[in-house]
């Protein structure tokens, strides 16, 4: 055996021992999680898509899920699943938001008002009847959210090919003042609009403000963390943040994670079908858990206990 090889075999046994020692440790963190995941609270989750999938996200073994409406069809998505969940009814809750990947579709960009819509063969129009339907929703369910609304650079209107945020921020300003006219949380989706919503919330007098807003699945770096957190005037302790899978795909997510105050972190799938739900939020506990030096029961009860003071208001 020439040296080479000699070096190549010792890498390779210290790699296995790596990988022994990693799996390890995720069947004893998931043993861990197995005990503790009926106290989670999923604070943002869109299960109720999955209407093929209905018995299944009542049989999710977490103690709450925050069910994200995204469109007017949407919100029914979310009724029927909560009418389905029998005497279970308090295990989820239900949020009314349009989504800014769909503000088109109701508050179109003035390049399609006029023609018509391929999807289903409507012409696009400005069609302000979303409101009114949302604050009935919001008024029928007293326990309910506003959620998801947001504003998001990337996304574009397909016919157009274009983003447009003038759309985006007309619809999301006019949600925001609902939820502080009806005293609702709020749940949030921003992309790369971090300048501007902080912006926005900075000129926004705090009695125009919702009672707590979760930023979810928040892309912005740490500081940023710090810029909302710490709001003049009583702002910044309306803030909590949001994880999903999502955010483990980026290499600065420890950083990210341990800039977040413990007290203000919250955990979610964010996933479109019960079948995943379980699987990606046991990836983020173990990565909060690693991140911030907790256990993985800590970390679940922990982000539950932020959950239920953001829920509270
Ligand atoms: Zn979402």
């Amino acid at each position: 055996m020439c040296d080479q090889e000699n070096i190549n075999s010792n890498e390779k046994n210290v790699d296995d021992e790596k990988e022994i020692v990693e799996k390890e440790r995720d069947e004893q963190d998931y043993k861990e999680y197995l005990e503790f995941r009926g106290e989670i609270i999923d604070s943002h989750c869109h299960i109720h898509e999955d209407v093929e999938h209905i018995k299944e996200s009542l049989e999710l073994p977490f103690k709450k899920m925050l069910l994200m409406g995204t469109t007017v069809q949407d919100w029914d998505r979310v009724n029927k699943l909560l009418e389905s969940s029998g005497n279970n009814q308090d295990r989820f809750i239900r949020c009314f938001g349009i989504h800014p990947w769909f503000v088109y579709q109701i508050n179109p960009p003035k390049e399609l008002l006029g023609t018509t819509n391929s999807e289903n063969n409507e012409v696009f129009k400005i069609d302000e009847s979303w409101y009114s339907t949302m604050k009935e929703q919001l008024l029928k369910y007293p326990d309910s959210l506003v959620g998801e609304v947001g504003i998001d650079k990337v996304t574009k209107v397909k016919q157009i090919g274009k983003n447009d945020q003038e759309s985006q921020m007309a619809v999301f300003s006019k949600q925001i003042s609902l939820a502080n006219e009806l005293n609702r949380l709020v749940s949030l989706h921003c992309v790369q609009l971090h300048g501007p919503l902080l912006k926005y919330f900075q000129d926004l007098p705090i009695d125009k403000f919702p009672p707590k807003i979760a930023l979810h699945t928040f892309g912005g770096k740490p500081a940023t963390v710090v810029q909302f957190s710490k709001m003049a005037g009583g702002k910044g302790d309306r803030f909590y943040f949001g994880l999903s899978f999502i955010n483990l795909t980026s290499s600065k997510i420890e950083k990210l994670i341990q800039a977040i105050p413990d007290d203000r972190i919250l955990i979610e799938s964010d996933q479109s079908t019960p079948l995943k739900a379980e699987a990606s939020i046991f990836k983020l506990i173990q990565k909060i858990s690693r991140s911030k030096n907790w256990t993985i029961q800590k970390t679940i009860q922990q982000t539950a206990l932020n959950a239920l003071k953001f829920i509270s208001k």
